[in-house]
This record gives C-alpha cells, structure tokens and sequence, in this order.
C-alpha cells in the first residue's frame, strides 16, 4: 500500500537535504505531486490475470517485440527505459498484446534492477500462460549511466531470459534471436 503522507514528508526532507526551500512556488506541490505519481503507478500495476485465453492447436512461435517500458532503477531511483521483446511457444493458452503490456507494465513501475525485471516477466508469463517455453530480451538506457558516473548516454544494457524449449532447444533460441534483430 502507498502510504501518501509518509512520501510528502520524505519529498519534504529531501528537497530541504539538498539545498532548496520545499516553500518557493515551483516546489511547493512537488511532495503531493510525487506522492499521487506513486499511488498512479501502484493502480497501474494491477491487472486482471484471468485475460489469457485458450486458443486451439496453435503451436508457433509467438513473437511480440518493441514493447516500451518505463522503469526506476532501485539504486538510485533514476528511470531506465526501452524495449522488452517476447516470445513464447504456447501450448494451448495464448493471449493479446494488451495482456503482454500490462505484464511488462506490472513488474516495470516500481523500483527495479533490469536483470530482476527480465527474469519477473519470464517467469511470469511461463506461470499464466504454461507454454512449451518463453524467451524475453529487455534492451535499456538507464538515465543513472547517462546522467552520472561512468556519463555514457545512449548506452544500452541488454538483458535476456529464457525458459522452457528457448532454453534447451538451441534451435528455437536462434530464431527467437534472429527475429528480435531483424527490427
Ligand atoms: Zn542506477
């Protein structure tokens, strides 16, 4: 649960840590503002699991790539973004971009670290839809690189979780690899 007051106090606190009056006009619903930001991204992280439909005899893989993502890196609360490519090879079950946005929306607004965030929804989508296997690749800039320390903007880390038939069937993992690169 959020608990707003708490967040407006600490957003308080830390404004005043690093050097700025939490009075002056432009500051002054700042702490409100992150605290209802957080409670939007804490009722943006649920969503109805029961969505995944059966479907027939399909036996294919099933590739969605480009999902974009927005993430804060646990470390240093800075966001991480990019894309998250899916594939799975369903075994019964499968289900519609929308439900595999809101997957990758569920495990991404929240503090993270990319390679928890690639391996969550990989075992999550092997959970719901049980499928004969599921690879997930996540490529990101983490503004944390970008904007401080080693300052290499642009770079991107990628990262990359397999399971099932992706994982044993070297196969099914080349061409799960070749289709995300050729976008
Ligand atoms: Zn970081």
């Amino acid at each position: 649960m959020i608990d707003k007051e708490k967040i407006r106090q600490a957003i308080r606190l830390f404004l005043e840590g690093i050097g700025e009056d939490p009075d002056r006009e432009g500051l002054r619903e700042t702490p409100d503002r992150i605290a209802r930001m957080w409670e939007e991204f804490e009722s943006m992280r649920s969503f109805d699991m029961k969505l995944f439909e059966e479907f027939g005899d399909y036996n294919e893989m099933v590739l969605v790539k480009d999902i974009k993502f927005y993430s804060l890196c646990e470390h240093h609360l800075l966001p991480f973004f990019g894309q998250v490519h899916i594939a799975y090879i369903p075994d019964g079950v499968i289900c519609g971009l929308s439900k595999l946005v809101r997957t990758v929306r569920a495990f991404s607004l929240r503090p993270q670290v990319q390679e928890r965030l690639t391996e969550e929804i990989a075992d999550f989508l092997d959970k719901e839809l049980k499928p004969k296997g599921v690879g997930v690749v996540v490529e990101a800039e983490h503004l944390c690189m970008s904007m401080r320390g080693a300052m290499s903007p642009g770079h991107i880390t990628t990262t990359s979780a397999l399971r099932g038939v992706f994982l044993k069937d070297m196969k099914t993992r080349e061409e799960f690899l070749k289709l995300i690169k050729g976008v």
